[in-house]
């Protein structure tokens, strides 16, 4: 496959040292501002294909479905902590996924608006009463000032431009507009401590690693006022090597097993909270 080398995307340097090889792709640091980022990386043609289909189609992401429980607690958590800042209006979910947060949402009160590149991922979240448009946030092409909330759940460092993603996002949100966003914390102690054998370093699917600093210095670039940020736990890893398993006739009892799963899960979060894990960075901005 075609690669093509890329600028530093939040300070447009080209000053670069190696962090780490995996899968055969690079991702380097940008020696000027800190970002870390996939260089050289796929063409924009072959990144889409990933999510076309395969990404949500059950059988490589059987955790979507069988952890929908999980998704739904952890979804209505965040919607407590938005409506210290909004409580309703308009609200899009970009990479909505199978549409999990805009259900919640929904019950809440919002009218909600989603947008997803795979369709059988959208055509799941369309089924349950959202408005999901099939596709990328460019292609839908949204009035200004249409929104006002814009969630971004682990999106963020799949897009291959994230600056202009939350430039486009500021100019989508109303005045006073607010914008969450969670990503990976490559500054966090797992990553550190694992490095190349990081599980969120996906060099295939994640084209940008952010540490609080960074993701703090793009928000603000793109025209927003930081309202809180703050780190969290991750998942448990729990589950991860039978989420890969294909077999189809055990796919019932594997997402038995799953829901069994999500309690111990749910109580080993509760203790890696304690502990003070800040496996996943997560930011609340509002428009300037
Ligand atoms: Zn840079």
């Amino acid at each position: 496959m075609k690669m093509k080398y890329i600028s530093c995307n939040l300070c447009q340097g080209d000053n670069t040292s190696l962090l780490f090889k995996k899968d055969s792709m690079q991702i380097v640091k940008c020696l000027d501002c800190g970002l870390i980022y996939v260089n050289p990386r796929h063409l924009e043609e072959d990144l889409k294909k990933i999510y076309k289909n395969g990404y949500f189609n059950g059988s490589e992401q059987t955790n979507f479905f069988a952890e929908k429980g999980l998704y739904i607690s952890r979804f209505q958590e965040r919607l407590r902590e938005i409506s210290r800042f909004k409580k309703e209006g308009r609200l899009l979910d970009i990479g909505c996924a199978m549409g999990y947060f805009l259900e919640v949402a929904k019950e809440k009160g919002w009218q909600t608006y989603g947008v997803e590149i795979s369709a059988f991922a959208s055509q799941y979240a369309s089924d349950s009463g959202s408005n999901v448009f099939t596709g990328t946030l460019e292609e839908a092409e949204y009035p200004g000032q249409s929104f006002d909330m814009i969630t971004l759940w682990h999106v963020l460092e799949h897009m291959p431009d994230p600056l202009g993603c939350l430039q486009k996002i500021q100019r989508l949100l109303k005045r006073t507009g607010l914008i969450a966003i969670e990503v990976p914390n490559i500054g966090s102690r797992r990553s550190k401590r694992l490095r190349e054998k990081w599980d969120q370093l996906k060099p295939q699917e994640h084209l940008y690693y952010f540490t609080p600093d960074v993701l703090r210095k793009m928000v603000k670039k793109a025209g927003f006022k930081i309202v809180k940020i703050k780190t969290i736990p991750g998942g448990t890893g729990l589950g991860n090597k039978l989420e890969h398993l294909k077999f189809a006739k055990f796919k019932k009892q594997l997402i038995g097993l799953f829901k069994y799963l999500q309690w111990i899960k749910k109580c080993i979060i509760y203790f890696k909270r304690i502990g003070g894990a800040d496996d996943i960075i997560l930011l609340y901005a509002l428009k300037l």
